[in-house]
């Protein structure tokens, strides 16, 4: 089985989930067993381990970007920065509202989390509408740094979201897809 088949094998599609018509692709079962964990991490590692792809700060959307990414970031000797919704960071923060399907979100990142210049990894778990990383690659680039790369265990191109932040600049690492 190749990795990407391997990993999917330990997603569960939970029906329904948050709310009726959303299959809710849940990773906790990837994080759950130790060998599965390990090759998700590597394959990530192994790749931002190259010269021309390594950043120099990874940040994690939150809250399932925050398992994948600092671990990640362990791994590759650099930090992690996290991007959290409104009200949890207590520093001074810089903001960024989306639209969601109902209503709107806020996120929010310390001002002090990247220093202009740097070359920051974007993680999350999922890209469905992509308005999650869109927002934190705004956040980053309001502080003068530049995402290099997005990079998420699993897209859902249906949603449109990869299409959207390929179309808005940002290159993107995927590892699963559910159409
Ligand atoms: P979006 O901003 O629409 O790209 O949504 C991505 C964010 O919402 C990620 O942080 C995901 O954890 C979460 N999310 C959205 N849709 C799903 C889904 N079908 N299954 C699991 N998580 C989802």
């Amino acid at each position: 089985m190749d990795t990407a088949a391997y990993l999917r094998s330990h997603i569960r599609t939970v029906p329904d989930w948050p709310a009726p018509g959303v299959q809710f692709r849940d990773i906790t079962p990837l994080l759950q067993d130790p060998k599965v964990f390990r090759v998700l991490i590597d394959t990530f590692v192994h790749r931002y381990m190259d010269r021309d792809k390594r950043p120099d700060v990874v940040a994690g959307l939150d809250a399932r970007g925050f398992i994948i990414g600092s671990v990640v970031a362990y791994e590759l000797g650099v930090g992690f920065v996290p991007i959290r919704k409104k009200g949890k960071l207590p520093f001074t923060t810089v903001a960024e509202t989306y639209e969601l399907e109902y209503g709107s979100a806020t996120v929010e990142l310390h001002t002090d989390a990247v220093k202009p210049g740097d070359r920051v990894l974007l993680i999350d778990d999922l890209i469905a509408t992509g308005g999650t990383m869109m927002a934190g690659k705004k956040l980053l680039e309001k502080l003068g740094a530049t995402v290099t790369e997005g990079a998420a265990i699993v897209a859902l191109p249906e949603l449109g979201g990869v299409q959207r932040l390929e179309a808005a600049g940002l290159p993107l690492f995927t590892l699963v897809s559910f159409e």
